[in-house]
């Protein structure tokens, strides 16, 4: 075994130091003060090794991650694009770094300030009224939505309003959010191309109906070009519009969806904003009002009064998401990235996002099943090779993908298709990384013919083979003390 194939654990010999804390100075013995039942009883399990070996395993470590840095990263639903340096420079800055959350706001204006025009201009790409961006996450934003589609209602006395619709193509959180919110949901079908079946929604529209989550594009990277008929259909019985928005690139300078009848919105700073995500973050996931909402939104809420920005507390705030103003390093991200684009590139993101998008769609449809014909936005989804004979898989040419040090798509979502391979390149990648990624799927495709089994054992490459992926999920030995057992 190689020595970077080891665990720091392995590594480690008795006695061998890589840093030692300077001698303790202090006047008497702090162990004193220790109460003894919070002392240790047995020695910590830590590996003792050199400084040197120290860096170079962590420095292997980082060698076998990928990243969007390392390579394309084609994950459809989840917008993996690169975060310009200069984002992480700004939030870099010692002013905004160090700032501290209980200082007294005349000491804080800037960063009040850049909190204030990150939801001005976020109002003003998505045409809403205005922002909180407080909630830590996607799923968060929309709980906050959500919340406040309820706490709407409550105020005007119809509690009845219980039920919100969500159609089967909607992204997991959705019917999970408005569970956790206290709705329940009515799902509707979606027409073959995700889109909404009006006919459905008529039949799931009465009085009962809170509001609906939809995302346009929808999850087939389809526009809904009935939008402004479903949402006088569902403002008809004084329900609201939801829009999931963490993925908004093809939208960004194109269209808004304030303008389209959407009530409430959140979007992932995270995915669109240039915040790379994965990993568990951290992440931004502000939620967008229509104007009778806007004293629903939480608190406490930047406001600008006279030239300074204050914070205080929407009349009918359905009160704290988060801790302060929620992850602001990522909110400092979002707003450089918009800076340094400005209003003329922000609109070229829609353009060259959905330009890639249908790309990959034309170049590769001879190999891969194309289920939903014509233009796509910023995602196309396949169902498997066009070829089923082979027994070759959309988990296997996954598989295969790695071998060629590229990140796979989305897989077997949405679940609208037995194998769908869900594809979104985004809008900074160049027609060069592009050709090379058609060039290795047509490959993978010609290979299933030639050579199936070889393309249902790979990958070959990486550090494991193909994982039990049930006991992965339900055994994980993440410990060392696990891989003793
Ligand atoms: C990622 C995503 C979410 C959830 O965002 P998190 O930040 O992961 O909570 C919601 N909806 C859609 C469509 C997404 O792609």
């Amino acid at each position: 075994m190689k020595a970077y194939d080891q665990l720091i654990f392995e590594l480690s010999t008795p006695n061998r130091v890589g840093y030692s804390l300077p001698k303790n100075d202090l006047p008497y013995d702090i162990q004193k003060d220790i109460p003894n039942n919070l002392k240790r009883t047995q020695e910590t399990l830590l590996p003792s090794v050199a400084e040197l070996d120290l860096v170079r395993h962590y420095s292997n470590v980082s060698r076998k991650n990928f990243g969007i840095e390392t390579g394309f990263y084609p994950l459809g639903s989840c917008t993996m694009k690169y975060n310009p340096k200069i984002n992480e420079e700004i939030a870099a800055l010692p002013g905004l770094r160090n700032i501290h959350p209980l200082q007294p706001i005349e000491t804080a204006q800037g960063s009040l300030e850049i909190y204030y025009d990150t939801s001005r201009m976020l109002s003003e790409l998505s045409g809403m009224a205005a922002f909180s961006l407080n909630p830590f996450a996607g799923a968060q934003g929309e709980l906050a939505g959500l919340m406040i589609m309820k706490a709407y209602h409550h105020l005007k006395g119809n509690t009845h309003k219980t039920k919100v619709i969500v159609p089967d193509s909607a992204h997991g959180t959705n019917p999970a959010s408005a569970t956790v919110a206290g709705f329940e949901i009515i799902e509707v079908k979606s027409n073959k191309d995700g889109t909404v079946n009006i006919k459905a929604l008529k039949e799931a529209i009465n009085d009962e109906v809170a509001g609906i989550m939809l995302t346009n594009p929808n999850t087939l990277g389809i526009f809904e070009k009935d939008i402004l008929k479903i949402s006088k259909l569902v403002h008809s019985v004084d329900g609201l519009l939801y829009y999931d928005g963490a993925n908004l690139n093809a939208l960004l300078g194109r269209a808004r969806p304030g303008d389209m009848g959407f009530d409430i919105i959140h979007i992932n700073l995270h995915k669109t904003f240039s915040t790379p995500h994965g990993g568990g973050g951290p992440g931004s996931g502000p939620v967008g009002v229509c104007k009778k909402l806007v004293e629903f939104l939480p608190a406490p809420q930047v406001y600008k009064r006279r030239n300074r920005f204050i914070l205080d507390r929407p009349i009918h705030t359905i009160g704290h998401v988060s801790g302060f103003l929620g992850n602001f390093s990522v909110i400092i991200k979002a707003y450089s990235f918009m800076l340094t684009l400005g209003k003329e590139n922000l609109s070229k993101v829609g353009e060259l996002s959905v330009l890639n998008a249908n790309y990959l769609k034309a170049s590769l449809k001879d190999d891969f099943y194309l289920p939903i014909q014509g233009l796509c936005k910023h995602e196309v989804v396949f169902d498997g090779l066009v070829d089923k004979s082979t027994g070759v898989t959309t988990l296997d040419v996954a598989k295969r993908l790695l071998d060629f040090g590229i990140h796979p798509p989305t897989i077997y979502f949405p679940l609208v298709f037995h194998q769908s391979l869900m594809i979104e390149p985004v809008e900074n990648e160049s027609k060069e990384t592009l050709d090379h990624f058609v060039g290795i799927m047509k490959q993978i495709s010609n290979e299933a013919k030639t050579d199936p089994e070889m393309v249902k054992h790979a990958p070959y490459t990486t550090v494991v083979r193909r994982l039990d992926e049930v006991s992965a999920a339900r055994n994980p030995r993440v410990k060392y003390r696990d891989l003793l057992k």
